[in-house]
């Protein structure tokens, strides 16, 4: 039986209307479902529903069924079965295009009522298609008024998604605000790719994804983050094309899946690439692959500032260090102190097992050796071996001029004990004047960051280090005689006059070798040098560390005994006479003079000498060969 059907249109019109008023405040489904039940309730049919086919985003889709109240059990299932069927044909057919005309037919659910089955296709955007089932008794609604509920359900459904759409957009938005200031604020890496993993399992809980970077990470390893691979590869070459042309593509895998790659832009370059697997059929919207880009965008964004920040950091770290350590040594320490400064603060940041300072003299100062190990450096370095070693970083640095950093260094001719290196050559005006060799035992022992810190704290420290060596040798060579490296007659004196202000008492002990311009004359004045050079052993031999060996003249020697008494002296001075005596080549002989000082006396560093000299004149008096002293 035909009914008033203009009058339920326009009761359906009007429903309608309501809801689309209050759509923005209610979600998708709630709409759906009240377009379902109003359609039932208001046609008097005893069965509807709405399908709203695979969205990109819902894997299942909405179903929602609504039955009059005065249906069976019975006629409930066989709706539903009915509906399954469709769905199954719908799902198998995907990819075809679904044909756009209303699909009628009779059902036999019921002996007594003829009823008839309408599924309506409802084309609601782009890529979301839905379906409008319906079931009422055969000729009670014209084809003109399912047309018309057919229009108004499609326009209501268009409008409501459309509503729904941007409600989406705004929420992602709203998250994307929130997330990058939230990740803006951070420096920690950690952090910022563990709320990165969070905020993808939030907004995309059905993908797949995976974070490729550029560079280390100390993320939990655990989450889905990898080192970028460069390969061949088909997957792997698109994560590089993209990471290198810093441009989103998307892929299909080998099973079919989509697979969007997007790069983690900052302003200053690409740190790594978001992969986001999405299941076989489904078609991600060009406006979510933009807001995909945009997220990776932050994400790449907060990283440089975190990986900025660290590195300003590091600078400002390496930059404090260098000035605390020039700083000490510029402030006039003497050579052992600068090296062990220098050694302590090596040894803190690169934890070698050998350090070697080796200072290289210039021609001028000496003509002798090229390389000079200093003190303080590992006792390999002072070995055959490390000097052949040394030698040759010093040639590397002579050809290179500049330093040499090696993770696993080994050479054929010289076995080294160390194969982690790093050679600093110290160069100032193009010339070498030093080198720092820094070794480890284990290979990769020392990190880029610590090379690149040493060779400025080298660098820096060039000239410090070099000037304090040549000052060291230059103080030494006014202190000590060239021919004999006993004492000069200079620092000699200064000893003894700094021994009478502190001391309670000592001796001196003058030497005179008998006539020696005999020597010279028979011998020729080198065999002389000879001679002075063997008295000078047998003094450096027999004297204790406190004592100090001095050339006073050409062939005159002196020796000063702190805290000596004038026997003990006399004792050592005959000791000394006897052994050049008998071990000198050509033979020799000595004359001795004796004097000594106690607070009794009324001695300065002159009278001592005058004192001495005078027990030296009687000796030769005496014939020589002999010791004298008077008390
Ligand atoms: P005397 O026993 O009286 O000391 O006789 P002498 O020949 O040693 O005389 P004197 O001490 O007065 O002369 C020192 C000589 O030693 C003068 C000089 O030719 C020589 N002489 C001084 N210094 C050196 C030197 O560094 N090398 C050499 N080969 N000879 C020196
Ligand atoms: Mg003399
Ligand atoms: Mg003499």
């Amino acid at each position: 039986m035909m009914v008033k059907s203009g009058n339920i249109m326009k009761k359906i019109n009007q429903t309608y209307f309501d809801l689309l008023t209050d759509a923005p405040w209610y979600t998708y489904e709630r709409t759906v479902q009240q377009v379902v039940s109003q359609i039932v309730c208001l046609t008097d049919m005893p069965y509807a529903s709405i399908v709203i086919q695979k969205n990109w985003n819902n894997m299942h889709g909405l179903i929602i069924e609504e039955y009059s109240p005065n249906t069976t059990e019975t006629f409930r299932r066989k709706c539903t079965n009915q509906l399954k069927g469709f769905m199954n044909k719908m799902n198998n057919d995907m990819e075809e295009e679904l044909d756009e005309k209303m699909f009628t037919f009779e059902l036999n659910f019921n002996k007594k009522k003829q009823e008839i089955f309408h599924m309506i296709p409802l084309k609601i955007s782009n890529i979301t298609r839905g379906y409008l089932m319906c079931i009422h008794e055969k000729d009670r609604y014209t084809k003109e008024f399912m047309d018309e509920l057919r229009k108004n359900t499609e326009q209501l459904l268009k409008t409501t998604q459309w509503i729904n759409d941007n409600r989406e957009k705004n929420d992602k938005n709203k998250f994307l605000f929130n997330l990058t200031s939230e990740l803006y604020a951070s420096t920690d890496q950690t952090y910022i790719l563990q709320e990165t993993i969070s905020a993808l399992e939030f907004i995309y809980p059905n993908f797949t994804y995976m974070l490729l970077l550029s560079q280390d990470h100390d993320a939990d390893e655990s989450l889905p983050i990898q080192m970028i691979e460069y390969s061949d590869d088909s997957t792997k070459r698109v994560s590089s094309d993209v990471f290198i042309s810093g441009t989103t593509r998307m892929e299909k895998d080998e099973q079919g899946a989509g697979c969007l790659y997007t790069p983690l832009k900052g302003k200053q370059g690409v740190y790594g690439v978001l992969q986001i697997r999405v299941d076989t059929g489904v078609q991600l919207p060009e406006q979510e692959i933009q807001f995909i880009t945009l997220f990776s965008n932050v994400i790449g964004e907060a990283l440089e500032n975190a990986m900025l920040y660290a590195n300003s950091k590091h600078m400002a770290a390496d930059l404090k260090f260098i000035n605390e350590v020039t700083h000490k040594l510029n402030s006039n320490l003497k050579l052992p102190e600068i090296i062990s400064v220098l050694k302590k603060q090596i040894t803190s940041i690169c934890k070698p097992t050998h350090i070697g300072f080796v200072f290289c003299p210039n021609e001028q100062y000496d003509k002798r050796k090229d390389i000079d190990v200093l003190q303080g450096s590992h006792a390999y370095f002072h070995t055959t071996r490390g000097q052949s070693f040394v030698k040759h970083m010093k040639d590397c640095a002579l050809e290179q001029k500049s330093a040499l950093f090696k993770a696993d260094y080994q050479m054929e001719t010289i076995p080294l004990p160390f194969r982690s290196m790093m050679s600093l050559p110290m160069i100032h005006a193009d010339e070498i004047l030093g080198l720092i060799i820094i070794g480890h035992e284990q290979s990769s022992a020392f990190s880029f960051g610590s090379y690149k810190l040493m060779r400025s704290l080298v660098q820096n420290t060039t000239l410090a280090l070099t000037n304090s060596v040549l000052k060291d040798k230059l103080e030494h060579a006014v202190i000590t005689d060239y021919l004999t490296k006993l004492y000069s007659r200079g620092y000699l004196d200064e000893k003894i006059a700094l021994h009478m202000e502190i001391d309670t008492h000592g001796t001196l002990v003058l030497f005179d070798i008998d006539d020696f311009k005999h020597v010279n004359d028979s011998h020729g004045h080198h065999i002389g040098d000879q001679v002075i050079i063997q008295i000078a052993s047998i003094l450096k031999e027999n004297t204790r560390e406190n004592d100090i060996a001095a050339r006073w003249g050409g062939e005159e020697l002196a020796l000063y005994l702190p805290h000596a008494s004038i026997e003990e002296g006399v004792r050592l001075a005959r000791r000394i006479r006897k052994k050049v005596e008998s071990n000198t080549n050509p033979q020799v002989t000595l004359s001795s003079g004796v004097s000594s000082w106690s607070l009794m006396t009324n001695h300065n560093v002159k009278s001592l000498f005058i004192e001495a000299d005078k027990s030296l004149y009687q000796a030769k008096e005496q014939g020589k060969n002999q010791v004298v002293y008077n008390v």
